[in-house]
């Protein structure tokens, strides 16, 4: 199938299907995906949108994997479609729940105020693990607002899986850096004393994200500053906490948007994330902006959506990959996802 081919069986589908299909998609997604989705978002703004769609049956997921897991849970009623299922994630992957099950077992023999809270890049276990626990889902754009609610309730959080989102975090609501321990899973007890985990406040897992992290080098903040004087510098707060604290400012894909729209005409700003974002941004702000990407990266995971997968998803519905949790796993991952929800 050529790509106008794949384009073509898609306007057609989306004709006959009229409302009862939604097409969501990632802001990494490529251009000539982006052209056939409904909505476009980040993590949050993409579940809030799947669990609000009245009128669809089938909703179609550009994305990787546990996103299309969290849209088919909180929009139970209907059949979610992922155009290739290997599209994973491996920072998701990082977070084995037999390892986390061991970390919270030693952890909670130490104290019992603490709340587990998981992105949202995480298996649908670990999302069900934090729902048993009394513990929440956070996004990149909605974190620190989580972190605070769990702090009004435990003395503690323990922050799966990425170790430079839950540093981020911590760092900029004020924690001390030596009340931030990280559980390292491949080490005897996390590579922590019963001391250090009664000292922290916040225990990152050790897991990353390949695309932003170590990518995305603090050096990469000095080039581009010297390149360019008077560059304003945004990234994504999956990279490393001095790249972070080199960059004016952090934000989800959500925010980095708001952030560039924000800016007065003819500044030149680097964007610190997945480049085919970077490049969209680029391309839409062009007459007002000078956007640069701080680097380009790429996640691999997420081009792995092409428009003839969609097409022969969209084709014969039977066959495509439709995302089922089971039942006892959704049911305890929702709670978790729900308490984020009423949080942001
Ligand atoms: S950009 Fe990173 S966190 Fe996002 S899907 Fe790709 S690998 Fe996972």
């Amino acid at each position: 199938m050529t790509t106008d081919e794949a384009k073509e069986i898609i306007r057609q589908k989306k004709t006959t299907f009229g409302k009862r299909l939604v097409i969501l998609g990632h802001h990494y997604q490529s251009d000539k995906v982006v052209e056939f989705c409904d909505y476009i978002g980040d993590s949050l703004e993409l579940a809030r949108k799947a669990s609000a769609i009245a009128d669809a049956e089938v909703i179609v997921f550009c994305g990787v994997y546990f996103m299309a897991e969290t849209a088919s849970i909180l929009a139970s009623d209907k059949a979610v479609y992922i155009p290739d299922a290997k599209a994973g994630c491996p920072l998701a992957d990082m977070a084995e729940p037999k390892d986390v099950e061991n970390a919270w077992g030693i952890i909670t023999d130490i104290t019992r105020s603490i709340t587990p809270i998981t992105y949202v890049n995480s298996s649908v276990e670990m999302k069900a693990f934090c729902g048993r626990n009394s513990g929440v889902v956070c996004t990149s754009g909605n974190a620190a607002r989580v972190f605070e609610w769990a702090f009004k309730r435990t003395d503690k959080i323990i922050f799966f899986p990425d170790k430079n989102l839950g540093r981020n975090t911590a760092v900029s609501m004020g924690i001390p850096e030596d009340m931030i321990a990280q559980w390292d899973p491949s080490r005897k007890g996390g590579g922590l004393d019963e001391e250090a985990i009664a000292k922290a406040k916040v225990i990152l897992w050790n897991g990353w994200c390949p695309v932003h992290w170590p990518g995305l080098d603090p050096s990469d903040v000095g080039m581009v500053r010297k390149k360019y004087p008077g560059i304003k510098v945004i990234v994504h707060p999956e990279a490393d906490p001095k790249t972070v604290e080199l960059s004016d400012a952090k934000g989800s894909t959500a925010q980095i948007l708001n952030y560039v729209r924000s800016l007065p005409k003819g500044t030149g700003v680097a964007i610190g994330t997945e480049f085919n974002m970077v490049d969209r941004v680029r391309a839409d702000f062009s007459r007002a902006l000078n956007v640069i990407p701080l680097k380009k990266v790429f996640c691999d995971d997420m081009a792995r959506i092409t428009v003839e997968k969609i097409a022969l998803t969209l084709s014969d519905l039977d066959k495509a990959h439709r995302v089922k949790v089971p039942d006892k796993i959704a049911t305890d991952a929702k709670i978790a996802l729900e308490a984020m929800l009423e949080i942001s």
